[in-house]
């Protein structure tokens, strides 16, 4: 008897046993998937990963069908699952889920594109038997000239008539109909008369056009080969490279020669990007140069052509080249020889909810690892503390380019002290007078500006002014936020809408006004303020529909528009040429938050909106407004003294213990009932106590305490460099399965978040 270990698309750790019947055994093998009951009437699309024959000590049910004929995962693959499960504490069906397209999880929503197409008969494949087709067909002028087109189409016609083509070329009917200006009863009469055979073709619904173009790739100047140089020296000695590079140094440049080189030695490239947004700059950089080598992955691609590259890359011509987000990294690839992780340290890399949580740095390092000879390579202006630091240990190589290309010199970034302005009433709503003069100017001279603040909507919160009531959402405990568009108040963490009350419900005044500025009311006043000018807005509110990133960007990009306000979406990589001022406007909402990587955000955020200015040409301009001119911070960003940043923020991690010198697990509890889940977590904080100690430290709430009616607790663990990991997992599994077994917590929610950012 065969038995089979597969993996189950639900929240379960670990595999589980089937039989296999016998008239399935051959086609059961690692990577297919089989169709598996589960409970009284459930089957599941399950990923077979281990046959065997020892009879397993529980009564076992077969399987219910195979769906594959070849594999769908290749064993590296499964490899990087079952690291992510270990290492982040996550189940292997939750790896599976989030892994796979949809389109894989369940067949039956997955229906191939197909095209009707002809092909020559068999019986005909010889010349003779051609001329004879060719004297019957004599007879039937239309059918005649309609076959002739057909083999004019399939380059018969080419052939020496002594050898039969290598391949006899299929043509899709309808391009054979068109040619041939012949109806589709004719074509009909070729098929029922067997000159043609008839099928449907499964298609792709990918991009597979436009031709690569080598010569397009820009030669580059000397500081930037050098950097090149360093970063394939250092591969020799480290399979992860640092590469830190100022803002607009060319460091893109640089990532695509290297990619030509991996395709010249035919190796394949994996480019992660942390957001969205910024594939749409990048494949057209790429595109120029790679043409059809280069295939895009992400979650805004629709589940069929999701699965279409899945497939294409376990086919014989798979993409060379895949630009993706996070998820890419689930890819199959067959002979991958480097990973660039382009921004690395942005923390969107890292997965927050659901489970896997799971940060595609970590993943797309043990990715490349599985691959004889794969490298990383980590681009960055501003590496995260993470890098850095195994950067400085000597564990990763580094290089730096601290030029920007063409010399430009870096931005000039001037801090508005606003807390004094705000005092003295010098403020004309969010803006400066600085910042208001510095857009005039920009304008006059027919550059652009890009306006940041890091709150979507219009206000971020809104009070009842006689006796301070504020609403607040339901499900979470956090104030709502107010969209003038819809008239609507948005809870930004469920996601939640409110009818704007027409009086407060604690006082019944009707003077409720919004407090604070979002990017909604930014563009308002922008508009006020600057009435023939040409904005635009890019948050998560204007880019929910399909193309809308590509035309925000690519509007700014043309000049077509003159402002673009934006959120944390407009700080990243994105390559303007012609802004000539990025104001700042808030950057106190960064600097205040409850968080011991506060700072370390809000110095990398700053710095690559300052980014954004004076790409090309003329110095830009940057005007940060903040209420905290005078911490350390501020000063450091200003001076883009990365060095004297990381050095005063490592050696604080160091003294309060945390990461990189200290391993984080934050241990989150969730229930719907607030006193179970403060019980729970006191319960289980002194089970953790009992293995770690004073490694442990809470329970606490979190910042928001509520979301989406689950009360939430936290524990912090931190872990010392060098200890048993393997050991410390189990302990911290020990204590979430003893605290689950009392039945009062049975319902309790308890995951972990390890490296959370
Ligand atoms: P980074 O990725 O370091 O922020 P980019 O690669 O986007 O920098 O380069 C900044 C700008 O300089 C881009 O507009 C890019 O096209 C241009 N650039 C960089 N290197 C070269 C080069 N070797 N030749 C011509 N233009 C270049
Ligand atoms: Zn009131
Ligand atoms: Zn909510």
């Amino acid at each position: 008897m065969l038995y089979v270990e597969v993996i189950l698309p639900l929240p379960l750790e670990g595999v589980f046993t089937y039989s296999v019947p016998d008239i399935m055994a051959e086609k059961v093998k690692m990577g297919v998937r089989v169709l598996v009951p589960l409970g009284k009437s459930k089957t599941y699309t399950a990923m077979a990963v281990r046959t065997h024959s020892q009879k397993p000590d529980f009564q076992t049910r077969d399987i219910l069908q195979v769906i594959d004929a070849e594999p769908v995962l290749l064993e590296k693959q499964l490899k990087l699952w079952q690291w992510i499960a270990t290492y982040y504490m996550a189940p292997l069906g939750d790896v599976f889920k989030a892994a796979l397209p949809a389109g894989l999880k369940a067949e039956e929503n997955y229906k191939p594109r197909t095209v009707r197409c002809v092909t020559l008969a068999e019986n005909l494949r010889t010349e003779p038997s051609m001329q004879l087709a060719m004297s019957i067909l004599a007879r039937a002028l239309k059918q005649q000239q309609t076959f002739a087109t057909y083999l004019h189409l399939s380059h018969w016609d080419e052939t020496d008539g002594e050898t039969p083509p290598q391949h006899i070329e299929e043509i899709a009917c309808d391009e054979l109909l068109n040619a041939a200006h012949a109806s589709d009863a004719v074509l009909r009469q070729l098929i029922n008369r067997r000159f043609l055979t008839v099928y449907q073709r499964e298609v792709g619904r990918l991009n597979t056009t436009g031709e690569a173009h080598p010569e397009n790739i820009l030669p580059l100047s000397e500081a930037q080969q050098d950097a090149m140089n360093q970063i394939r020296t250092e591969f020799m000695r480290h399979n992860v490279v640092l590469f830190h590079g100022v803002t607009s140094s060319g460091k893109t440049e640089i990532y695509i020669h290297l990619i030509q080189r991996m395709l010249d030695e035919g190796k394949q490239v994996l480019y992660l990007l942390p957001e969205i947004a910024l594939t749409v700059q990048m494949t057209e950089r790429l595109k120029r140069v790679f043409g059809s080598r280069l295939g895009i992955y992400h979650s805004r691609y629709s589940d069929a052509e999701r699965v279409e590259i899945w497939k294409k890359q376990l086919s014989d011509n798979p993409y060379d080249i895949i630009l993706g987000a996070r998820s890419a990294v689930f890819l199959p690839f067959t002979r991958l020889g480097m990973v660039i992780v382009d921004e690395e340290h942005e923390t969107s890399f890292k997965q927050q909810d659901p489970a896997p949580r799971y940060h595609a740095r970590s993943a797309a390092i043990m990715l490349a690892r599985m691959y004889e000879g794969a490298h990383v390579l980590l681009g960055t202006a501003t590496p995260s503390m993470e890098s850095f630091y195994n950067a400085s240990t000597g564990k990763y190589g580094y290089v730096k380019l601290t030029t920007r290309f063409r010399d430009v010199a870096l931005p000039e970034i001037r801090v508005v002290d606003v807390k004094d302005l705000y005092r003295r009433k010098m403020m004309k709503g969010p803006f400066s007078m600085e910042l208001l003069n510095a857009i005039r100017a920009a304008l006059k001279a027919k550059k652009q500006v890009i306006l940041f603040q890091n709150r979507r909507g219009f206000a971020p919160m809104v009070e009842c002014r006689v006796c301070g009531w504020v609403p607040k959402c339901k499900n979470c405990d956090v104030s709502l936020t107010y969209h003038r568009s819809q008239n609507l108040l948005t809870c930004h963490y469920c996601g939640f809408t409110y009818a704007v009350p027409k009086q407060c419900p604690n006082c019944e005044s009707t003077e409720l006004t919004g407090r604070g500025y979002g990017t909604e009311k930014i563009e308002d006043r922008v508009r006020e303020l600057f009435p023939g000018a040409r904005i635009a807005r890019m948050d998560l509110d204007t880019t929910r529909s399909t193309g809308a990133y590509s035309r925000i960007i690519g509007d700014f990009s043309s000049g077509r528009t003159d402002i673009l306000i934006g959120t944390q979406m407009i700080s990243k990589g994105l390559d303007f040429g012609n802004v000539a001022v990025v104001g700042i406007l808030n950057a106190d909402t960064m600097l205040n938050y409850p968080d011991f990587r506060a700072y370390e955000h809000a110095f990398m955020m700053l710095s690559q909106v300052s980014g954004r200015a004076g790409r090309r040409g003329d110095r830009g301009l940057v005007i940060l407004q903040t209420k905290s001119a005078d911490l350390p911070v501020i000063r450091q960003v200003v001076d883009n003294d990365f060095a004297g940043f990381a050095h005063d923020l490592l050696e604080e991690r160091r003294m309060f213990h945390y990461p990189p010198y200290w391993r984080l697990v934050y241990v989150f509890l969730r229930h719907r009932d607030e006193h179970t889940v403060e019980s729970a977590a006191i319960e289980m904080a002194s089970r953790l106590r009992q293995s770690f100690a004073d490694r442990v430290l809470g329970p606490d709430k979190p910042s928001v305490a509520r979301v989406k009616t689950e009360n939430i607790r936290k524990i912090v663990l931190k872990l010392e460099n060098g200890i048993d990991l393997n050991l410390a997992r189990q302990l911290m599994r020990e204590a979430r399965e003893g605290l689950l077994s009392d039945k009062h917590y049975a319902a309790m929610n308890v995951y972990f978040d390890v490296d959370p950012l």
